[in-house]
């Protein structure tokens, strides 16, 4: 977190940063507040978590109303892109190899559906892992 706020400071100065800190800090507050007393109005399909909203993006100049999953930080293309693979190209009845590129955190209950003994999940980050380590 200090590395980020010395960034900011640096990238846009005091002013900003410090309007910038109070929208990160009281943002979260306020949706937990919420989260705490309303009824559940959405459900993240990449890992089940249910609220009344998800928590904003929040960048200088910019803010992302109900985007990131409290729980697994999905934001709303990793919500979309897990529903597509569950109802568009109906993931659990493929079988064979996949090739994913810069699967999220958020997908990791999607992916790791279907085979039994080892999820996409699993493969891709045995592949990852295979592939840092040799540095490429
Ligand atoms: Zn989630």
């Amino acid at each position: 977190m200090l590395g980020w706020v010395s960034q900011q400071l640096k990238d846009h100065g005091v002013v900003v940063t410090t309007r910038l800190l109070g929208r990160v800090v009281m943002s979260p507050v306020r949706v937990e507040f919420g989260n705490k007393l309303l009824p559940v109005k959405v459900v993240c399909p990449c890992c089940g978590w249910r609220g009344r909203q998800f928590h904003d993006y929040i960048e200088v100049g910019y803010t992302g109303r109900n985007s990131v999953c409290p729980q697994c930080e999905s934001h709303p293309m990793h919500r979309y892109l897990s529903l597509w693979l569950a109802r568009e190209f109906e993931l659990e009845e493929k079988s064979g190899v996949a090739l994913i590129f810069a699967a999220r955190e958020g997908l990791r209950a999607r992916l790791a559906e279907g085979d039994a003994s080892e999820g996409l999940w699993d493969r891709y980050k045995r592949v990852a892992r295979h592939t840092d380590s040799r540095g490429h």
